[in-house]
């Protein structure tokens, strides 16, 4: 893979780790202006976003050792190759999940 290539993946990379951490709650409220709980509000709804909160949340933090590890591929020149046949995992798929480890074949066999 071109240098050149390899700083717009990183860039690329670097960016989403970015967004990930901006959108992770840096603080938690205990309660919030004007809370309305306990008036109308229907309790089981309430504990379903939670639930797809945590799901989020979990989620992130997957991704975001994705993205760390595949950072650190790119400091150590793997970055591109597929972790498991070794060959370059194609400009589209890494267009499209940059922190990929394998490539789409790969990916399919894990699958199957
Ligand atoms: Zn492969």
């Amino acid at each position: 893979m071109r240098s050149g290539d390899l700083k717009k993946y990183g860039d690329i990379l670097e960016r989403k780790k970015e967004e990930l951490i901006a959108a992770a709650p840096a603080r938690t409220p205990t309660a919030e202006p004007g809370s309305k709980s306990g008036d109308w509000i229907d309790q089981s709804s309430q504990e379903s976003d939670l639930h797809v909160r945590l799901a989020l949340k979990q989620t992130d933090s997957k991704l975001l050792r994705a993205i760390d590890e595949a950072i650190h591929r790119i400091e150590q020149g793997t970055y591109g190759i597929c972790m498991e046949c070794e060959n370059e995992i194609a400009s589209a798929r890494l267009e499209a999940v940059p922190w990929t480890r394998v490539c789409i074949d790969c990916k399919a066999k894990q699958r199957g």
